[in-house]
């Protein structure tokens, strides 16, 4: 038997694995988070093991006819790097690119983002985890210095007055989280649910509010409008704790809470029984997920709910303040050791002289030999195999098509790649456009460590070993990294590799440097910031925050509405979101025989399916201007009556979502776009 934590989402659940002759059984055990409770996500996760798409040998494609064939190990990764080098003395080192995921563990993102900058000596690295939290990172770094998702532990929700939700759906996409809600109900306090659908989590809501997608900005700003008026804002903690309140206070003057109905959908009584129940309370938690960051004014969205936060004197008090629900399993970790384009390990930026010293000198190598910063993801994709772009891609943790917005455009990019290598346990819908197909270890079968959304840093042990021809990402890293000749040392084990972790994340903002392989198992987990010595840091920001004068900031934020609106020819808003039984691409969901795989759906109000004809179960068709999708009608009553829902775990959605960007974090628009539906 062997204790270790679900594959999957940024809960992290502790789970025992017990191996059953060749197959493994999921059992519960106790753990902060879930307290012995899983998904039906996280009790079938054994389900990949056995697949018969599981891939076990290294696969090369003939461009010229398309077809696969086996390799060796040696074969491939020969291939791969004689390619790589090849690219780079024709075109530079910006040639060859990097794409990582939020579901690798911290060692393999540490490495990942390593062997770029020093194996390749390309500034062409970025994650997955672009298009997950980074708005919410964006926001967290600009108004208390440091990003970590939740500054406390999850459980805290059940301590609290009123527990805020922005664009979250925790119920069906963590739900052992949901216990949290439920005992903050049963102990007294209010759950407040902010989104355009009323889902499970909606349900369980004191107040649902039901914003036009793209609009939960200027509803924060009508809340903290009226909150001023009240006088219920904590102006002890705006002096003392703060700058910036002032410009602020002029901006949320506009917003009545009758403008905010105009603009939300909102009915102005409803603003004003938040604003009241808010003022009201002691203790107030804002949490946002991506219902509210995933949109191209997803950092100034966030900016606005932390700065009802601020406002009320939460952050910093217990069983209060703002937090992130993150949603992959290292979405957390992913980002703090690397595999972000302009960050190195411990939340260090690449281009602060300080950092690139730091981290070079546990690295062995020059300072000056670490690149830049480089694309974001969706830029980065958006450059490939044009003349200036990149012209090699290594994806490793990530399906791409699936999950990229405008994903038609971003197929076609890959296509012109004079070289794609995907590492996947399966041919995913990614892998199957590669030139070389690594087959690698799944998470039952290595070991490492993770970071949830509390920041809690968690040890996931294996339970049984890879199948014949799998390999380790690790491995491939330091196969690759030795035939490229890379300054530095390549180990494959995920301690050693934790400990340079540790030395090149010390004295930074994640600093890891005090945790341990002992500890966590000792533990059951340790929250960073850890410095040696420490006991680490479950809840953030009691005396000071993390800029140079102690002091969180307000950011005045204005709404400047989705970057496509509604025309004659798009007439609604599409939105996109996760159901309970899958996860993000599907890659891995999708084959566990135990989970229905429903398929796509198209949620629609019955005033809009009356409208165009709509039945029950009837195809029907998604336009936006980037492309199309059919796919069986739902017919629903808990979605706005303008507003058109598709979940995004199967090819189809992202075909369509818009990729306007962010200007702070670079995060794509998933969560909002015009569109038309016809039956
Ligand atoms: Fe827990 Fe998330 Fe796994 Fe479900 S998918 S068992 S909520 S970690």
């Amino acid at each position: 038997m062997t204790d270790t934590h679900c594959p999957y989402c940024s809960l992290q659940c502790g789970m025992t694995l017990s191996r059953k002759g060749p197959r493994l059984e999921v059992s519960e055990r106790s753990f902060p988070v879930n307290e012995g409770a899983l998904c039906r996500k996280g009790w079938t996760a054994a389900g990949l093991r056995g697949s018969r798409e599981r891939l076990t040998t290294p696969m090369v494609r003939d461009r010229a006819t398309g077809e696969w064939s086996a390799a060796t190990w040696d074969e491939a990764l020969d291939l791969i790097a004689t390619k790589l080098s090849a690219l780079r003395d024709e075109n530079g080192a910006d040639a060859n690119a990097v794409f990582g995921g939020g579901g690798l563990t911290n060692e393999k993102a540490y490495q990942l983002g390593k062997f770029a900058r020093v194996a390749l000596g390309t500034s062409q690295i970025d994650y997955n985890g672009r298009w997950c939290m980074s708005s919410a990172a964006s926001a967290g770094n600009q108004a208390f210095g440091v990003d970590r998702g939740l500054p406390f532990p999850l459980a805290d929700i059940e301590q609290t007055d009123v527990c805020v939700l922005v664009g979250s759906n925790l119920a069906e996409t963590m739900p052992p989280a949901a216990r949290h809600l439920d005992r903050l109900r049963e102990n007294g306090g209010r759950v407040v649910v902010i989104d355009p659908r009323l889902t499970p989590t909606g349900e369980r809501a004191d107040l649902f509010l039901q914003p036009v997608p793209g609009t939960d900005l200027p509803l924060a700003l009508g809340v903290l409008h009226l909150l001023d008026a009240a006088g219920a804002v904590d102006e002890d903690y705006i002096a003392e704790r703060t700058t910036g309140f002032e410009d602020v206070r002029r901006s949320v003057a506009a917003w009545w809470p009758e403008m905010v109905e105009r603009v939300t959908g909102v009915e102005a009584s409803q603003v004003r029984e938040l604003a009241s129940l808010l003022a009201n309370a002691e203790k107030v938690m804002v949490l946002t997920a991506r219902g509210a960051e995933q949109h191209a004014q997803g950092t100034a969205t966030v900016l606005a709910w932390l700065n009802v936060a601020l406002a009320l004197g939460m952050p910093g008090k217990a069983y209060a303040g703002y937090g992130c629900l993150t949603g992959q399993g290292n979405g957390q970790g992913g980002r703090e050791h690397g595999q972000k384009a302009d960050q190195l390990p411990g939340y260090r930026m690449i281009d602060d002289p300080a950092a690139r010293a730091h981290v070079a000198a546990v690295w062995g190598v020059d300072p000056e030999t670490i690149p830049g910063k480089g694309r974001s993801a969706y830029e980065l994709l958006d450059a490939l195999g044009t003349p200036e772009g990149p012209k090699s891609l290594l994806v490793f943790g990530s399906n791409i098509v699936v999950s990229a917005p405008n994903a038609n455009h971003i197929a076609a990019r890959l296509a012109d790649l004079d070289l794609l290598v995907v590492a996947d346990m399966v041919m995913s819908e990614t892998a199957a456009l590669a030139d070389v197909v690594l087959p690698v270890t799944q998470w039952a079968e290595e070991t490492g460590t993770m970071t949830n959304l509390e920041g809690r840093v968690i040890l996931r042990n294996q339970a049984i070993s890879a199948p014949d021809g799998v390999r380790n990402d690790l491995d491939i890293i330091a196969g690759l990294a030795t035939r490229l000749g890379a300054a530095s040392t390549w180990s494959t084990d995920p301690a050693e590799i934790f400990d340079e972790l540790r030395a090149a994340t010390k004295g930074g903002k994640a600093d890891y440097s005090g945790i341990t392989y002992d500890r966590i198992r000792d533990e059951d987990g340790v929250f960073w910031p850890c410095p040696e010595g420490s006991e680490g840091t479950p809840r953030m920001f009691a005396d000071e925050f993390f800029h140079a004068d102690g002091r969180a900031r307000f950011i005045d934020v204005a709404h400047r509405g989705p970057a496509e609106q509604p025309t004659a020819d798009y007439p609604l808003h599409l939105t996109t979101g996760r159901v309970l039984a899958q996860y993000q691409s599907g890659a891995q969901t999708r084959r566990i025989k135990d989970l229905p795989d429903e398929g796509a759906f198209v949620e629609l109000h019955p005033l809009l399916a009356d409208r165009v004809g709509a039945h029950d179960g009837d195809p029907v068709v998604v336009r936006t201007p980037r492309g199309e999708m059919k796919a069986p009608a739902r017919i629903v009553t808990t979605i706005r009556p303008d507003t058109v829902f598709v979940p995004f775990h199967w090819v189809g959605a992202n075909k369509l979502t818009n990729d306007a960007l962010d200007p702070s974090s670079r995060m794509p628009e998933f969560k909002v776009c015009a569109a038309a539906v016809s039956a």
